[in-house]
């Protein structure tokens, strides 16, 4: 075998490496995905051809899941008592979505049993999150923790965000921990973020909607409409006060091209309470 063989051979290997199957019914949206364009859901819970993600992207994702270990490690340092159940089994609030909840803690500061995410993200995102919030800044993780407390009745959720490029991190949001020194007169770690996130009635019974008309569609094979959202929104060009053109502004899409060509219409999914703007 030569080695571009070998890595070809690595590449496919490396997608058999998940220990569990994620085992939700047919059709049946995910927590981690309700927040996301509903059509790219649509076409994954319709099972349509998706090309592999690039083995640098899975990579990344695993790096993220192999620091969740360190992470747990150094909160029950801290004090909290976590407990971690990689194969739960799935819960399912019925006929609108599902998903996994495997890690919570109590203790230290924690007044209740609290449902914890820990997300490790570039330097963009991380900063997103550190100066706008996560309900801001990562709308779609906000809906994926409040879909969570929705269907599991826990009320509290704990963010830890993880910066994966300290230097990039440090020259945005550094001028702004200034700042933030100052007004709380204490510190905080550049690279760690944390956010208590209390549950939202409003939000999770509107995920919950928009859940039941996302399977609803998938298991009709009624395409959804294309929506505005911070993955899928028009750019007005300079001087433009709208803009004339729609584009997808994510960044990888493995539809692109089945959603470019299927055009803008199709059925309305209740829209994430953040993201309440659809195309024209
Ligand atoms: S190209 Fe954009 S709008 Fe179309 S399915 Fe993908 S993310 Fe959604």
């Amino acid at each position: 075998m030569n080695l571009y063989e070998w890595q070809a051979a690595f590449a496919a290997a490396y997608k058999e490496r998940h220990p569990y199957p994620y085992d939700l019914p047919e059709f049946m949206p995910s927590v981690s995905g309700l927040g996301k364009c509903a059509r790219q859901q649509w076409y994954r819970l319709r099972h349509l051809p998706e090309p592999a993600e690039p083995l640098e992207v899975q990579w990344q994702q695993d790096e993220g899941h192999d620091q969740e270990v360190i992470i747990w490690r150094v909160l029950r340092n801290m004090g909290y008592a976590i407990t971690t159940q990689k194969r739960n089994l799935p819960f399912i609030l019925d006929g609108a979505y599902g998903g996994h909840a495997d890690n919570y803690a109590t203790g230290n500061d924690l007044t209740e049993r609290t449902y914890v995410e820990a997300k490790q993200m570039n330097y963009r995102r991380y900063s997103r999150v550190y100066l706008r919030g996560v309900q801001a800044g990562e709308p779609v993780i906000y809906a994926q923790l409040q879909a969570t407390m929705h269907a599991t009745g826990i009320r509290q959720a704990m963010l830890i965000c993880i910066a994966d490029s300290p230097t990039a991190v440090k020259s945005e949001v550094r001028q702004q921990m200034r700042y933030m020194k100052i007004e709380d007169g204490g510190y905080v770690h550049p690279l760690v973020y944390r956010e208590l996130v209390p549950y939202n009635a409003e939000v999770g019974l509107s995920l919950e909607r928009r859940g039941r008309g996302l399977y609803a569609s998938a298991k009709a094979s009624v395409l959804p409409r294309r929506e505005l959202d911070p993955q899928a929104m028009e750019q007005p060009k300079r001087g433009e006060a709208r803009a004339k053109h729609w584009q997808c502004m994510q960044a990888y899409c493995a539809f692109r091209d089945a959603c470019i060509a299927a055009g803008p219409g199709g059925a309305i999914i209740e829209q994430h309470p953040v993201l309440r703007r659809m195309e024209p």
